[in-house]
Formats: C-alpha cells, structure tokens, sequence
C-alpha cells in the first residue's frame, strides 16, 4: 500500500491488512506479535463506516476510539478548519495573547457547562494532558489555600485516565504500568473498581454494594490522612476498562465521601462529555457535581487533536486570588488552545446543539442497550451491560462461577476478528467486547450492526466450541 516502506507490506497481504507497520511503534500492541497478527490498514471513511486499502467497507462500532461522534467526511467541519487554516493557521494563547477563535469557543465551552458549576477553561491537546493539568490544578488549589500537604490522587482499579506519566499512574490496568518501573508514581492510590455484577456478595444489593464502596473509600482516606488527600478522579462510566456503569447509589455515597473530607472530584469524561450518555456531560447523567471536569475526544469529533480541564468557580477563584503567591501559572503547551482545534470544536459543539445530539442519543438508547441485553441467553455470555452509547459483552466459561473462557486466543478477540471479517469494528480488551458507535448512529445503523454481530458470534460458536473440552 501507498506509503508503506517494503517491509511493512510482506506478509499475508488482501484484506487490507499487512503484517508489519512501518516505522511506528504501534500503540497497545504486542511487539512480539507482528509476524503472526495482521494490522489492518484503513486509508478512508464515509460517515460511520470506514475502508480499507482493499476498498473493504466497515461499519464503525467504536467510533474510532467512541471519539469520532459525528463521523467522518462532515462537510461543516472540514470548511470550518479549512477556513481557520486560509485564516490563522496557528497563533499561542501564552502571555495574555490570544486568538479571536480560541476566545469564541472557550467561552463556548464555559457556557456548554455553566450549568454545571463550569466558569474556566483550560485548553489541551487530548485527554491524558487534560487530566494532568486537572492534577497539577488540584495542588495548584491546595497550595493556593494553603494546605499543601494534600498531593494524593485517589483513583480507580481498571480506570483509564492516558498514558502521560501523570494519567498513566491514575490509570489503574496493569498493562499501562508494565514494564515502566517507577509507574504508578507513589502519590496515587488505586480502590475498587464498582462493578457488582463480578464483586458483589452473595445476597448483597447494589445498594449495600455501593455502600461498601464508599467506606473502602472513606477507610483509605482515613488512613492516609484526609489532609493528605488532593483529589479523587473517575469516570462516570468506567469506559476502556470494559464499561463499567456504577451500581445504584454509588456515586452518591462516593460524593457524599468525599465533601466529608473536603476532597477535590475531578470527573475524568473524555468519553462521556458531549452526549454519550444522552446528556451533555455524564456527571449530569448521574447527578455529580465535580470541581473540574476533563473533556476530550468527541470535543473534536476527532477531527483534530482537542482536550481540555474544565474548572468550576471554588478551583477558578483559588488560582486567580493567589496570583501574588505564585506569580504567573506556570502551565501551558504549544498546541493549548490551537486555532484549527478552536475552530473545528466549535463547529462540533454548533452541530451537537442544533442536532441536540444528546436527544437523538437517548431516544436510541433503548434499542441498542436492550436489543443486545438479549444476547445474556448465550450460555458464554456472563453479562451485558452498558449506559448510552457504550456497552460490553463479557464472556464466561460458566454463569454460576463467572470463570474465564480458556481459548488460545481470548474468546473477545475471537468475535471481534469475526465481526471484522463482517465488515464490523469493535473492540476485545479479552474476555469483553466493547461496542460504543457515533453518536449519529441511526436505526439503520444498529439494525446493520445487530445484523454483522448476530453472524459473527454464529461463527465465534464454531470456533469456541471446538477448542473448549466436552
Ligand atoms: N481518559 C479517558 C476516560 C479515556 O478514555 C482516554 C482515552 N481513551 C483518556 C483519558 C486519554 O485520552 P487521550 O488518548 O486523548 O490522551
């Protein structure tokens, strides 16, 4: 394929796919794996499907990475960037300077969550800068107010925050500190991860569940020293650590934990923001009210690299009155506040108002939520569960005993190879399938998808039941 050095086009071929890619050190991807796993090469994309190198059509189920909300090849934003460029292709917001575009959309974006306490931006490039500048904001908080011994990060195992340093310590999968030895940084501390339907007691409710949660949390706050305590960060779906929706009462009790101890909420919604989850932001699907917010990915519609820290009024106010303590904030990058990404996020922010996407989102919930909640009759599938636009399919060798699946390959990766043969893009984190479309997604469109996954997992059965013993 066009662009492709020799090497990286040996290999099986067809398909659209190539056995070795190129230069690039392939992000999540086994190293070790490149001579017997094919990388698939996609070179365009028409709305919510894409095509590979071959002209292979496929319907998109994640939204590239559930960022690409609006899909590809929307005119309105292609001439909004392309405006901006002919324009201003790039001036800095350091030093009090700033551009007319960054100025229009942040105020934009501070009015998209006034109503949720938002009165200041912070510009980034993604989600993992956005979520280490909400750090950095938080002990920039403490040490504004005075109370500098709180530099603890309380998060979540299986949460996913990015890969900076920072996000990767927050982060709570095993893969992402593999290998990196000082990771995670000894200021983060990791607790339960709120899934009942695995780690809920025989008898308990959802709401004990979530109750046990809470004092989990409140005894690790204790014991560390609630003035030691910075911020807690989560999302309010739990989304790459396989879609985790909170169970009943949950956040409720987390927030009530944590005004007890004073404790800083940053809501890390770099999927959730914009309408996954049929609001505008997931914190006011599950009526929280954090102190930052951090937004990315659908900001964008992936149209162009866009993050951002969200800061409410008491963070806001602590920065700007402890101005003659620190002299300027100290904080910034190249690419904060880019007038492409100005420009083509706040065509973005004009469609999902004018389409209130948020709407569309909730009115189709139902059919795709409740459409393949049916497929927990499969005698593999343990559980299917998911909130909006994001759902997860996890297998079980055994219902009762919620034990894995032992298949050479894991049993996840199996439906997703068969839902890409399909014509399908999903995604395996192993045991879990995750689906999470644009937001645009029509009737249609999840009529096509039900289609492609019902023959997929028809033949991931074939394959299953043939490795696993009688
Ligand atoms: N937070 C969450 C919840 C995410 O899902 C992601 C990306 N999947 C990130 C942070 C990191 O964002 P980025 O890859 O843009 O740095």
């Amino acid at each position: 394929p066009r662009g492709f050095s020799s090497s990286a086009t040996a290999g099986r071929g067809g398909q659209g796919v190539v056995n070795v890619l190129t230069s690039n050190l392939a992000p999540f991807t086994n190293p070790s794996e490149k001579d017997n796993r094919a990388a698939v090469v996609l070179t365009r994309g028409e709305g919510v499907y894409v095509y590979d190198t071959d002209g292979k059509k496929y319907l998109d189920g994640l939204a590239g990475l559930w960022s690409n909300a609006l899909g590809n090849g929307n005119e309105r934003i292609i001439e909004a960037a392309h405006a901006q460029l002919k324009r201003l292709a790039y001036q800095h917001t350091f030093w009090n300077r700033t551009t007319d575009i960054a100025e229009e959309y942040t105020s934009r974006l501070v009015d998209f969550g006034r109503h949720r306490g938002v009165v200041q931006t912070f510009m980034s490039c993604g989600g993992s800068d956005a979520n280490d500048t909400n750090v950095k904001l938080a002990w920039y908080y403490w040490n504004a107010i005075g109370q500098p011994s709180r530099k603890t990060v309380i998060a979540r195992k299986q949460a996913y925050h990015g890969v900076t340093i920072t996000a990767s310590s927050m982060s709570g999968m095993e893969t992402i500190h593999k290998g990196y030895g000082p990771l995670p940084l000894p200021w983060v501390r990791h607790v339960s991860t709120p899934h009942y339907w695995k780690y809920g007691l025989p008898g308990e409710s959802e709401e004990e569940y979530s109750a046990r949660l809470a004092k989990e949390l409140e005894a690790v706050i204790v014991r560390e020293g609630p003035d030691t305590i910075a911020a807690f960060i989560a999302e309010p779906v739990m989304g790459a650590g396989g879609v985790i929706p909170p169970p009943r009462g949950y956040w409720g009790s987390i927030q009530s934990i944590l005004r007890k101890y004073d404790i800083l909420f940053i809501a890390d919604e770099v999927v959730t923001a914009f309408g996954r989850l049929g609001e505008r932001l997931g914190s006011e699907f599950y009526d929280i009210q954090p102190d930052l917010y951090t937004v990315a990915k659908a900001m964008s519609s992936s149209y162009y690299p866009l993050g951002a820290a969200l800061i409410t009024e008491k963070v806001a106010d602590a920065i700007k009155n402890q101005a003659n303590k620190f002299g300027v904030f100290g904080h910034g990058y190249t690419y904060g506040g880019h007038p492409v990404a100005c420009a083509i996020g706040l065509e973005c922010l004009n469609i999902y108002e004018e389409m209130q996407i948020w709407d569309h989102v909730k009115r189709m919930t139902p059919t795709f939520q409740l459409t393949l909640k049916q497929l927990e009759t499969h005698p593999l599938v343990g559980e299917v569960r998911g909130e909006g636009f994001m759902l997860a399919i996890e297998f079980v060798a055994d219902k009762a005993s919620k034990s894995q699946i032992g298949t050479k390959v894991p049993p996840a990766t199996i439906l997703a190879n068969e839902c890409m043969k399909n014509g399908l893009l999903v995604r395996s984190t192993g045991h879990v399938l995750v689906i999470a479309p644009s937001l645009v997604y029509t009737m249609e469109n999840f009529q096509e998808m039900f289609t492609k996954l019902k023959k997929s997992l028809d033949s991931f059965d074939e394959i299953v039941y043939k490795e696993l013993p009688e």
